[in-house]
């Protein structure tokens, strides 16, 4: 069977991340999870002291931001595994924010694309469908209603050791951020019109990676005929 790509998109803490990481484990692909990128942008802004409004400053701190994902899922900037320090509530926001300007999305669009040059990669974020890898094979805009992805990121936040904030606190912030990604002039969140909506409010992790492994497979199959 031949390779494909895969893209994946959709709102803050539908499931992208983890429904990647099965699907990549599943068919051997390499997962990218671009959302970590812009956490990293995120996280150095903050320790450098660099204004997430400031987009050519942002842009100069992005030349010097080596950002490395690796296959197990960790993440490395600069040398340095910020994993863990990129999952902090207040990093989302900032990852957020600094993911509006044109120049900053530019050059990490530039950075995905090398990335994933060759065939055999899963990708995650807002705008892979419709402006990173717009000829994947298979799209995918995965959402969940704004309970059920609060309630996710609660629960992954108590696996992770990360307390602090409460129930609703994180249902803001998530509606918070959707409205900003959905709202901003440059690759706005929205679904490509080549993609499958697949909606996993009450579905299970397995459920959604049986439903995206159908297209996967259907699409493998077809390139290889
Ligand atoms: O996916 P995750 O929640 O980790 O992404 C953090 C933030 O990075 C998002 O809220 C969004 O603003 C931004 N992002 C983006 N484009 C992507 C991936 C993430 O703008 N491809």
């Amino acid at each position: 069977m031949r390779r494909i790509n895969i893209a994946i998109d959709g709102p803050s803490a539908a499931g992208k991340s983890s429904i990647s990481a099965m699907l990549a484990e599943k068919y051997g692909y390499i997962h990218l999870d671009t959302g970590a990128m812009y956490r990293c942008l995120g996280l150095n802004a903050l320790r450098s002291g660099v204004s997430d409004q400031d987009e050519e400053a942002l842009c100069r701190l992005l030349a010097e931001t080596e950002i490395e994902l690796h296959t197990d899922g960790s993440v490395y900037m600069n040398g340095e595994d910020v994993s863990k320090a990129i999952r902090a509530d207040e990093v989302s926001m900032l990852a957020s924010n600094v993911s509006k300007w044109k120049n900053v999305r530019a050059e990490m669009v530039r950075r995905q694309q090398k990335m994933a040059e060759a065939k055999g990669f899963i990708m995650d974020g807002r705008d892979i469908g419709t402006v990173v890898l717009t000829d994947a094979e298979v799209k995918i805009f995965l959402t969940a209603s704004a309970e059920a992805r609060a309630k996710r990121r609660w629960l992954q936040n108590q696996a992770a050791g990360i307390t602090g904030h409460t129930l609703e606190e994180l249902r803001d912030e998530i509606a918070r951020r959707d409205e900003q990604d959905s709202g901003r002039e440059n690759s706005p969140l929205k679904q490509a019109e080549d993609a499958v909506l697949v909606d996993s409010s009450d579905l299970s992790k397995e459920e959604v990676v049986e439903i995206i492994s159908a297209l996967v497979d259907r699409a493998c199959a077809e390139e290889a005929s």
